[in-house]
């Protein structure tokens, strides 16, 4: 977690038909890529997260959250009208991974690290220099 100078305090955010709207306060994290499978299978393309301290997420239109539990893990959070993927959710961590692309321009964010690179569909290559983990970023150097 680090301060944004560059980003709006409160960042806000919503799905695409608009029954879920999200309010973020406070520091929250670069953006992270993610390649692994999961990600890819669900929103059909690399997405990009941020991360923040579930006490500074406001929701609005709750009722209409869905979760999926992905792993033993992690949930995933999608709204259960225009199917929009909103969060991933270390369980029981107080922090919850929310998708970039929900939040309402300009973020002031930026990438900092592509994760699951081992795992990437062979469709489209990665052309930056950000950080590159095989796998998750805790158990495994940058590539
Ligand atoms: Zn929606
Ligand atoms: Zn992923």
């Amino acid at each position: 977690m680090t301060a944004r100078p560059k980003s709006p305090d409160p960042l806000t955010g919503r799905c695409l038909c608009g029954a879920i709207t999200l309010e973020i306060r406070g520091p929250v994290r670069g953006v992270v890529v993610c390649h692994c499978r999961q990600c890819i299978r669900q929103h059909g393309a690399p997405p990009g997260f941020s991360q923040a301290a579930w006490e500074n997420v406001r929701l609005t239109g709750e009722e209409n959250l869905t979760w999926y539990a992905s792993s033993a893990k992690a949930r995933r959070g999608f709204c259960r009208v225009c199917g929009s993927s909103l969060f991933w959710e270390p369980v029981g961590t107080g922090r919850v991974s929310f998708t970039a692309g929900l939040l309402d321009q300009p973020t002031g964010l930026e990438s900092v690290r592509h994760i699951f690179v081992a795992d990437k569909s062979d469709y489209y290559e990665i052309h930056d220099d950000l950080e590159k983990f095989p796998g998750t970023m805790q158990k495994a150097p940058p590539i």
